[in-house]
């Protein structure tokens, strides 16, 4: 089965768009979505509907977790407090109940397990280097871990010790087969914010039963995004941070 996989939207409507345009050539049967559909953007309702639209495997997201008030904003800086409160108003009651719904634990889907931080934390751990990668190779059953959370595409890689967890940047464009033998963390990176100094969205496309992983960028039109943040007085440093992938 080939599958879309896509992390961390953040409302950037445009972004996705960009994305399911540009997926089409790779004729997936099914999407898996790792969190934070919400938060940060400016489209909170609109891509919580194409998510739900497409029928994706979802899972809950620390900023899914915060708008649905599941934790404390008192203790978020006045910038994240507005925009999660902003980001609430915005989402229709059927939308709000979709994201309520969602689990909070991960979901088996045959050889892989999908989170949005990590197997052990789901929720609020970042997996950005192999050690923690490491840590986590306990957490979970199945061969291989679909995570988001850190905005960052990755590849942890255990061969065949637990011991020697390698990290690898994928390469865009570049099929990546995942061996048998071996058990993997796999990021795909953000759709709606990057953090790794490319703006484009990223995803990425796996074939389960090949076991390949093709991670894929995607130019977008930013300023559209940008633009109905500023409608929207959503925080500045929000607007800017999209126009460089930090
Ligand atoms: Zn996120």
């Amino acid at each position: 089965m080939r599958v879309l996989v896509l992390s961390d939207i953040h409302a950037n409507l445009a972004a996705l768009e960009a994305v399911l345009a540009d997926a089409e050539q790779f004729d997936y049967e099914a999407v898996w979505c790792l969190g934070d559909t919400v938060g940060y953007g400016p489209e909170p309702d609109q891509c919580v509907t194409q998510i739900r639209m497409l029928g994706a495997t979802t899972v809950v997201g620390n900023h899914d977790w915060a708008v649905l008030g599941h934790m404390d904003i008192d203790q978020f800086n006045p910038e994240a407090r507005r925009a999660v409160v902003w980001t609430r108003d915005q989402l229709s009651a059927e939308n709000i109940a979709w994201l309520g719904n969602l689990p909070s634990q991960p979901l088996v889907r045959g050889a892989f397990t999908l989170t949005h931080g990590s197997p052990r934390d789901p929720v609020w751990e970042y997996v950005l280097y192999p050690a923690t990668a490491r840590a986590n190779l306990d957490h979970f059953a199945t061969s291989f871990c679909l995570v988001g959370h850190t905005h960052v595409p990755a590849l942890y890689i255990s061969q065949e010790q637990v011991s020697s967890v390698r990290a690898l940047s994928p390469a865009v464009d570049k099929l990546f087969t995942l061996e048998n033998s071996w058990r993997a963390i796999l990021n795909p990176g953000s759709v709606g914010q990057p953090r790794d100094s490319d703006p484009r969205a990223a995803y990425a496309i796996l074939d389960t039963e090949a076991r390949t992983w093709l991670s894929r960028r995607v130019a977008y039109p930013i300023e559209i995004t940008q633009a109905h943040m500023r409608s929207a007085r959503l925080p500045e440093r929000l607007i800017n941070r999209l126009s460089f992938g930090w």
